[in-house]
């Protein structure tokens, strides 16, 4: 550096002036990161909090909105009546399986089966089967036997039996997972049936602890991804499963399983569940009404949502002594940061009405809501605002997407929430009280709230005590 110096110095004004300047310009290129490296540094230092990464197949969830849990109530409402109704055609139908070809054995050939291909029509698949078009027509003058083989789907299976003639003396078809077509024959002609399996509604119990991140402790513990989705949307006013879950955070779940003759059929609802997250407890019971309430009656739907953007990686907390990664200033960042892709939807936290949508050089597009006299959020550096000041927007409506727009480093969300004109951190405020169940619901939500409780607690005692 002396040699450098010296050297320098020997050099003629003019050129000690160029290199001045040479050296500025690398320096300040190497200070620079590229923008990429700039989002990441977001990353408060001081804070223990670890980024959680979501695996790639889930980089662009669909927003688990809140008509979604009440439509899945309302398709179980459907669901239990189409069980009601083919529980009783069981009752009436149980021999009309495969039993009874058993018994027809001396009269019946082999069962062969035929798998729908593309294109096919029922003539298509009876011609494979070498039966005539009689033989079709016959078939398809049977209410239940046109109803379901009209629509005949590539990869089903038909299954036939003729008699030593040759001539069809049984067709069996599966219309789904529980109900069966069965179609005979006779002297008296053609007899059809539709037989379905008894459905029978388990309970099923899982607890996990996050260990990696919350969608993976999902996936161990044996949840699908609708359920995992589920569980982040009924806890989704309570918990920023994008900001605030930890190693060590751990929940339990009551779900329902749909079993038919025994055999694995589908998962169904979340009937009661538990989140700890950073030592504070949260507890949800579905309702008959297909809400969900915690255990003590309290309504899970709150005035605001805990995150507007879905659970993704973010990079930044809320930390008022942070560097501004433009200016290198220490200045407060009165707001949350959720670092996702570019175009990722970003939700209105609450209903309101937009008072500002507009484009500045700082903010980029930004779109700012007011709730009522107490309450506003910001929502800053969007890619695209899809709202326009003096609309009504619900909680959970897109507002516009994310972006990079305005001074910023990369692409992020900056979410501000103020709470009488005072910037307030979202995820420590005190909210307004949720609304609690009708009073004449109250009783019998509670009876089935204590029962559902009290079997999560034991089966988590079970599990527990299994471990050690
Ligand atoms: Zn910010």
């Amino acid at each position: 550096m002396a040699k450098f110096i010296t050297l320098f110095k020997l050099l003629p004004k003019k050129h000690q002036v160029i290199l001045a300047v040479l050296v500025m310009i690398t320096l300040l290129l190497m200070f620079i990161p590229p923008e990429s490296a700039q989002a990441s540094k977001q990353t408060p230092s001081n804070t223990s909090k670890t980024r959680y990464d979501v695996p790639l197949a889930f980089r662009t969830p669909d927003a688990p909105t809140v008509q979604n849990i009440e439509e899945s109530g309302e398709v179980e409402a459907s669901e239990q009546a189409a069980e009601a109704i083919t529980a009783d055609l069981a009752d009436k139908t149980s021999e009309a399986l495969e039993p009874q070809v058993d018994k027809q054995a001396p009269n019946v050939a082999e069962l062969e089966h035929f798998e729908v291909k593309r294109g096919d029509t029922l003539a298509a698949v009876f011609q494979r089967a070498s039966l005539t078009a009689r033989e079709v027509y016959d078939i398809t003058q049977l209410p239940l036997a046109k109803e379901h083989l009209i629509k005949i789907m590539p990869g089903e299976e038909i299954t036939i039996a003729k008699d030593a003639d040759g001539a069809l003396k049984l067709l069996q078809y599966r219309i789904d997972a529980i109900s069966t077509l069965t179609v005979n024959r006779d002297a008296t002609g053609y007899h059809e049936t539709v037989a379905a399996k008894q459905v029978e509604n388990r309970q099923t119990f899982v607890n996990a602890t996050i260990k990696s991140n919350f969608w993976n402790a999902g996936v161990d513990a044996g949840l699908n991804p609708a359920q995992i989705m589920q569980l982040a949307a009924i806890f989704g006013w309570d918990v920023d499963f994008a900001l605030d879950i930890r190693n060590g955070d751990s929940f339990s779940l009551i779900y329902q399983q749909e079993y038919a003759d025994g055999e694995y059929l589908r998962s169904g609802n979340i009937l009661a569940a538990e989140f700890i997250n950073q030592g504070k407890r949260f507890t949800a019971i579905r309702y008959a009404d297909g809400k969900y309430y915690s255990e003590d009656g309290r309504s899970m739907r709150k005035a605001f949502l805990s995150s507007p953007v879905d659970f993704k990686y973010v990079s930044s907390n809320f930390n008022p002594k942070r560097l501004h990664p433009v200016t290198g200033l220490v200045r407060p960042h009165r707001g949350v940061d959720y670092v996702a892709a570019i175009g990722t939807p970003i939700k209105a936290a609450g209903a309101g009405k937009v008072v500002e949508a507009s484009y500045n050089q700082f903010n980029g597009n930004y779109v700012f809501i007011r709730h009522n006299a107490t309450y506003t959020t910001k929502y800053l550096h969007l890619n695209k605002r899809k709202v326009k000041v003096g609309d009504t927007v619900k909680q959970g409506q897109i507002i516009g997407t994310l972006g990079k727009t305005g001074r910023v480093t990369g692409a992020h969300l900056h979410y501000e929430f103020i709470v009488n004109g005072v910037h307030r951190n979202p995820r420590t405020v005190e909210l307004p009280k949720a609304d609690p169940i009708a009073s004449q619901e109250r009783t019998a939500f509670m009876a089935l709230s204590k029962k559902l409780m009290a079997s999560l607690n034991q089966q988590k005692q079970v599990q527990v005590a299994m471990q050690q």
